[in-house]
């Protein structure tokens, strides 16, 4: 997808393929999505048990990334919730994630483009869609609470689809469970969304360049369940 018109979206992101040096690895450069996915098990299992490393900080990371680029080992599409930080709950450092945040971690089109960018460009090979638990935007809508103006509207339309989904398959949740059970469809909803949405994204799905998972975090334990990998449905 590399194209002359992208380079102005390179400088953009403040990186070029064009413009690096002979770059020494910087850590995450050669993992592989089932590594990197492991190394984002590992990094919350640490978090949530309150021995975090905090790895990857300091002034030599950022010297070191600054001048030879990022090579981030996965994207997360999460929550902007102030409680969700990807790289604390990872216990992940500076140039590791390539973060994609938006209330209710939806993917419309700006996050499907941000994702496009790092799988096309920066080649990484994990894609994490992470809700979380008391999701305020999914509780607005699955509770039918009334969101003014067209930009929130918008927002919702991909969460709606979610929470009716859940209405149609368990009409006996209401309240918490109804909340619950929507975070997690809505989570469902973004990987298809992605697959969906992208084909860029979808044609590196496809040929296993990326793998695509969804996961939810719980605000109170700061445990994150993991849920299958993503494969397309059937057609
Ligand atoms: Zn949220």
């Amino acid at each position: 997808m590399a194209s002359v018109a992208s380079v102005g979206f390179l400088s953009l992101l403040g990186t070029s393929a064009f413009s690096s040096p002979q770059k020494p690895a910087v850590s995450s450069e050669k993992l592989s999505a089932t590594q990197s996915l492991a190394d984002l098990k590992a990094g919350n299992q640490r978090y949530s048990s309150g021995h975090p490393q905090h790895p990857h900080e300091g002034v030599k990371r950022l010297q070191d990334t600054a001048l030879y680029g990022q090579h981030p080992k996965a994207v997360v599409l999460g929550c902007a919730d102030s409680r969700v930080s990807p790289e604390l709950l990872f216990d992940q450092g500076v140039g590791d994630i390539f973060d994609v945040r938006v209330a209710g971690n939806v993917a419309n089109k700006d996050e499907l483009a941000s994702m496009e960018y790092a799988v096309g460009h920066l080649h990484t090979p994990l894609i994490v869609v992470l809700g979380h638990s008391k999701c305020g935007a999914v509780t607005a809508v699955a509770s039918g609470e009334y969101l003014p103006g067209p930009n929130l509207n918008s927002l919702a339309v991909h969460i709606t689809d979610a929470v009716n989904a859940v209405k149609k398959t368990k009409p006996e949740l209401k309240g918490d469970p109804l909340v619950a059970a929507s975070i997690e469809a809505n989570v469902q909803e973004s990987l298809e969304d992605i697959y969906q949405g992208s084909e860029a994204l979808r044609s590196a799905i496809d040929k296993k360049e990326v793998l695509l998972v969804g996961a939810v975090y719980d605000l109170k334990t700061g445990h994150i369940h993991w849920l299958p990998a993503y494969t397309p449905k059937a057609k």
